[in-house]
């Protein structure tokens, strides 16, 4: 660090602005691969109550493979069945349906609900464990200016972003409750209610003092600043959509009822007073999302929030409920909000400073997506930007990050306008009631929707990093105010069906799926999605068939001969001296009887490492056979690979597929890669 004046002047390769649920992701990235980072927030602490907090199976997923599913998934309340609660005949609310909350079968993961608090607590605490404690959220300090030397940003080694931050005393930096005399605290100061234009008058006051500010040259900046984003708005780009005039309530809060679902996710339509959903928290809590019908948008389209209390809400969700009796003695967190649908009309700058999270799209959070998507977008881009700031990656991949998630924050806008109007619509009486909502209409866009909703269903367009034709591309994804789509590797449709034939079950472009296999060495029983760890490293899976069998067992060595010439890919990633598998990891699945093969004997060298100090890496090779305790051994049926032959799959760090091919086809896969990394590293 070194000074400019008075002012501290710094170099870093990274620098989050934000440390909510998307922020901490991308620093989670960081201190995963050993990026230089910071990440710094306004705010003097985290989130303790309220907020999101809905979970969905992809970010249960994700939460694994940076190593604190388990905490996350222990603590959460688990969502297992979704009610349905309308009117009957005599406009009286009766459970008319109950579905599986979340779609049985597609992963291991299902919906579950845990305060915002506890997942920045989990992310805090492995941000720390991996980066050693030298990556820590910086509080109290706010980004005064933002500028991009646009003739660097070419330059691999340049700082081209440089930004001046000023820091805040602990009273700038504490939220303002925005209820006097409330003894419960509210989440206001972060509705869409209230407009927060307190950063300008923040820097004024810090600027009187003297030793607040400093300046950073950053690489790359990540701006995960929210849905007034600081960052987007220097940036002088936009969000484009529309307030919608619902206004919704939040409780969240320990009930006294007779209402028999409490403890079940419900959709309440009432026949006159509107709608509440019920979603059973961990600790005895309950949150309740409620439509407030007294409550309407001013000629300027906003709300009047001094209007809204916890008990004007509450008496609401009272009426919806009524007949059943509903009382509370203990109320945890409460707010109030507007929903407001809009994405953002830019991802990034350069492809140096990128949006993610709320600040490139906002929309109701009762369909608890907005957390869930705004770590997604931050776990799709950080990884780009750790390996291409470590030198290890190309920039080119960085326009994936844009062509990837706006079209997955359109698709979200997309379905929150059908959940939200289905939600927030009065039930139609009968049939020929066509203002209203049909039951079944709900019902039906609620199943359909499920599958977005886990996150499991984003299929990634062609890419550099996805290998697909051209045709695939989604056509939404160039139309509009969007920003254009990322360079695509070349490939034939024909091509394409070939190599997606190889293994139907793994779709190229979506989400590695999981299967159950045995560790060859010892046994043991392994979700294989547990071995696609978030460490920075791409995968090349070798699904090596039966190697029993003489004519395969010749492919398979000519395939790790290839790959363990000093010219291909796997050697050319790899800086001299470092372990072969430091960039690119070898995982391998075979098809044949466990117990008549063996790891020495069966298996080329660079499948499974020999180090001089730990001898050989019993780790990477895995077989699709029956366990003792817990089935399995049909990995290849459901991935559709055939079990002879195999064949060999690219997944990209983020465990999403990018290529699949023959063992013949060493030839694409190398080219795969030389489309993405840097080869032939000098350090
Ligand atoms: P934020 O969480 O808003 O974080 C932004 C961070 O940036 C904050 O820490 C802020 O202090 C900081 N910041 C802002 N401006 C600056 C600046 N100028 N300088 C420095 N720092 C700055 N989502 C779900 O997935 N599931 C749910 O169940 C769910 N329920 C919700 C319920 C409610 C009542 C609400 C209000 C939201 C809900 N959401 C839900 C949405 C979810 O909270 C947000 O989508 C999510 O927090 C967005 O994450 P983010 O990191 O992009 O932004």
């Amino acid at each position: 660090m070194a000074t400019n004046g008075s002012v501290l002047e710094s170099n870093v390769d990274v620098l989050i602005i934000g440390a909510g649920p998307a922020g901490m992701m991308a620093a989670c990235w960081m201190a995963h691969c050993g990026v230089k980072a910071r990440i710094i927030d306004k705010r003097n602490s985290k989130i303790f109550y309220g907020q999101a907090d809905g979970l969905q199976s992809r970010s249960l997923e994700i939460f694994e493979s940076f190593g604190f599913g388990d905490r996350a998934w222990n603590e959460a309340n688990h969502l297992i069945e979704m009610c349905m609660w309308n009117p009957g005949p005599d406009g009286v609310i009766r459970r008319s349906d109950r579905i599986p909350d979340t779609i049985v079968g597609l992963s291991r993961f299902q919906e579950c609900v845990l305060n915002q608090g506890r997942v920045e607590r989990f992310f805090l605490d492995n941000i720390k464990k991996y980066s050693k404690g030298t990556l820590q959220v910086e509080r109290a300090i706010l980004p005064e200016s933002l500028e991009v030397d646009a003739s660097k940003v070419d330059d691999d080694s340049a700082h081209p972003v440089t930004v001046k931050l000023r820091h805040l005393s602990e009273e700038e930096s504490t939220p303002q409750q925005q209820v006097n005399g409330s003894k419960v605290s509210d989440g206001l100061f972060r509705s869409s209610l209230v407009y927060e234009d307190d950063e300008e008058d923040l820097i004024r006051k810090s600027q009187s003092r003297a030793e607040t500010s400093e300046i950073v040259h950053a690489k790359y900046v990540i701006g995960c600043d929210g849905a007034r984003s600081w960052t987007r708005r220097s940036l002088g780009f936009e969000l484009l959509g529309e307030a919608t005039d619902f206004i919704w309530g939040v409780l969240d809060i320990i009930p006294i009822t007779d209402f028999p679902d409490i403890r079940m996710r419900c959709a309440v339509h009432s026949a006159e007073n509107g709608s509440l959903m019920v979603i059973p928290r961990e600790n005895k809590l309950v949150r309740l999302y409620i439509q407030l019908k007294e409550v309407t948008p001013d000629a300027s389209g906003r709300a009047d929030r001094s209007k809204i209390t916890p008990e004007i809400i509450f008496s609401a969700a009272q009426k919806i409920i009524s007949p059943y009796k509903l009382s509370y003695e203990y109320c945890n967190w409460w707010t109030a909000y507007q929903i407001g649908q809009r994405v953002g009309t830019h991802f990034d700058a350069h492809e140096r400073v990128f949006l993610a999270g709320d600040a490139v799209h906002t929309h109701s959070p009762k369909a608890g997506q907005g957390m869930n998507v705004s770590m997604q977008d931050t776990y799709n881009l950080g990884w780009k930007v750790g390996l291409v700031a470590k030198g290890i990656a190309k920039r080119s991949i960085l326009s994936t990050y844009r062509s990837e998630r706006q079209q997955v924050a359109q698709d979200l806008i997309d379905f929150d306008h059908r959940f939200s109007r289905l939600f927030s619509g009065k039930p139609a009486k009968d049939i020929m009631d066509a203002e209203g909502v049909s039951m079944e209409e709900f019902k039906n866009a609620f199943i359909k929707g499920n599958m977005f909703a886990t996150g499991l269903s984003v299929n990634y367009g062609p890419s550099s990093i996805v290998t697909k034709p051209d045709t695939a591309v989604d056509e939404k994804a160039n139309k509009g105010n969007h920003q254009g789509s990322a360079a695509v590797t070349r490939i034939s449709a024909d091509a394409y069906a070939k190599r997606q034939a190889l293994a139907p079950g793994i779709p190229i472009g979506m989400r590695f799926d999981n299967v159950q296999v045995l560790n060859q060495s010892d046994g043991r029983p392994w979700h294989f999605q547990q071995k696609l760890k978030s460490d920075g490293r791409f995968r090349v899976i070798l699904f090596a068939g039966d190697v029993l069998s003489a004519p395969q067992k010749n492919r398979v060595e000519k395939f790790c001969d290839a790959l363990a010439s000093p010219t291909s890919f796997l050697r050319a990633a790899t800086p001299p001296s470092a372990p072969v598998d430091i960039v690119i990891e070898i995982l391998t699945i075979h098809s044949s009887r466990r117990v008549e093969t063996e790891l020495l004997r069966d298996f080329p060298e660079i499948l499974h490492p020999f180090d001089a100090h730990v001898g050989w890496d019993y780790d990477k090779v895995f077989v699709d056979d029956v366990s003792y305790h817990e089935g399995g051994g049909d990995a290849y049926f459901k991935y559709g690979i055939d079990r002879e032959r195999g064949c060999v799959v690219a997944v990209r760090p983020d465990q999403y597929v990018g290529w699949i091919g023959e063992l013949e086809d060493f030839e694409g896969l190398q080219e795969y890669f030389e489309g993405i990394l840097v080869l032939n590293p000098k350090a």
